[in-house]
């Protein structure tokens, strides 16, 4: 195994890309850890297949360079780069037995037949489909098949790589979560770098140690459930994690405040002079309904009761705050003020965080 750098790479699938929009990706410098189990997050064009096939290696990418370890892979196959690969279709030989497409990778690889028939046993297992190992894959249903799909991906262990690109589309809403459970504790037994695309926040966050979220080509932050959380580096990442995602709202931000349209509000820390597009961002878990007059002036809207806590569907001054209050927490009617965390208030420049100069006390 190893870990996989990306070095100035960006593709395009036009031969002479002429605007910033003929870019997939835009040029992109990463490192993938050895061994960690990863989420690649991000709506419905953004570029996350066109990553994980430049990583595998059925897509040459028009610039950079990938490394695994030290050794550059850009012009090698998948074969030659060691990766197993599942794609959100079922890829599965339909003359074969379920047995015999799981052994499959195994036996072109060589492997002794006592330690295919057990390797086979044990992820037959996994996928659920021990009673069914001697059936035909044809005449099988697109979800038994994918679950074929995931084993065969899963089943050699001396990969450098296990990728996933959308794997449980086709499957059931409740079979999703007992195979999500297997991908996390065969990484958990294995310790293979793992590669798991989806557009599913919640797939992300309980799958992987590190969510690297996407948007428009870019990878606009990588790291940890909690730091997505607390920190979202980009609008993007604030707005698609959460539920509801983080308000969001115009500012001027001056040393350690924030003037909004009809208002002020105080920051942790103390900022540089910003220009262009500014913006302050607060998560609903961090903004409090209060009657306190020091407040800022809201209009509720709704009330969404959702179980574990209530969402407060606010707005001020056209802009909608969205407020989460804790279960046991009452809403009085004379509530119609919000106050932020300061130290939950992030600020942006042009969708990017920027980190204040200093976190001294006023
Ligand atoms: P995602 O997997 O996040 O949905 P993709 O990587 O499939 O996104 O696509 C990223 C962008 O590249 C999209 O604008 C898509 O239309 C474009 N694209 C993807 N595959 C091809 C292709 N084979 N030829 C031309 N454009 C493509
Ligand atoms: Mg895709």
């Amino acid at each position: 195994m190893a870990k996989i750098t990306l070095s100035n790479l960006a593709h395009s699938y036009f031969p002479k890309p002429t605007s910033e929009e003929d870019w997939a990706l835009k040029e992109m410098n990463h490192v993938w850890n050895d061994g960690e189990a990863y989420a690649l997050l991000g709506a419905s064009g953004c570029g996350k297949s066109t990553l994980l096939n430049i990583i595998s290696g059925l897509l040459e990418p028009s610039e950079g360079q990938i490394l695994f370890g030290d050794t550059d892979v850009t012009h090698m196959t998948t074969t030659e780069r060691n990766i197993a690969q599942v794609f959100q279709f079922p890829v599965v030989y339909d003359t074969m037995t379920v047995r015999e497409n799981l052994a499959f990778p195994l036996k072109n690889r060589g492997a002794p037949a006592d330690y295919i028939r057990q390797r086979v046993q044990t992820i037959g297992q996994m996928i659920g489909m021990e009673v069914e190992l001697d059936h035909r894959a044809r005449g099988l249903t697109a979800d038994a098949k994918q679950k074929i799909s995931l084993g065969r991906g899963m089943v050699r262990e001396d990969v450098n790589a296990i990728l996933f690109d959308e794997p449980l589309t086709v499957i059931d809403p409740h079979m999703k979560w007992a195979l999500r459970t297997q991908l996390k504790e065969l990484h958990q037994q294995f310790g293979h770098t793992m590669i798991y695309v989806t557009h599913d926040q919640t797939e992300a966050l309980t799958f992987a140690d590190k969510v690297v979220v996407m948007y428009d080509g870019r990878v606009v932050q990588m790291g940890t459930p909690e730091e997505l959380f607390e920190t979202p580096e980009h609008t993007f990442v604030g707005y698609f994690i959460g539920s509801p995602g983080m308000n969001v709202l115009r500012a001027r931000v001056e040393g350690r405040r924030a003037a909004l349209d009809n208002g002020e509000i105080g920051l942790a820390g103390a900022y540089p002079a910003l220009d262009g597009k500014v913006e302050i961002g607060v998560r609903p878990e961090f903004v409090r309904l209060t009657d306190a007059p020091d407040g800022l002036p809201v209009n509720v809207r709704r009330v969404e009761d959702v179980g574990r806590h209530k969402i407060v569907r606010a707005d001020y001054f056209g802009s909608p705050i969205n407020v989460i209050v804790p279960e046991g927490h009452e809403i009085g009617a004379d509530m119609t003020r919000v106050l932020f965390d300061p130290a939950h208030v992030n600020v942006y420049q042009n969708d990017w965080r920027v980190a204040p100069t200093g976190q001294e006390a006023a």
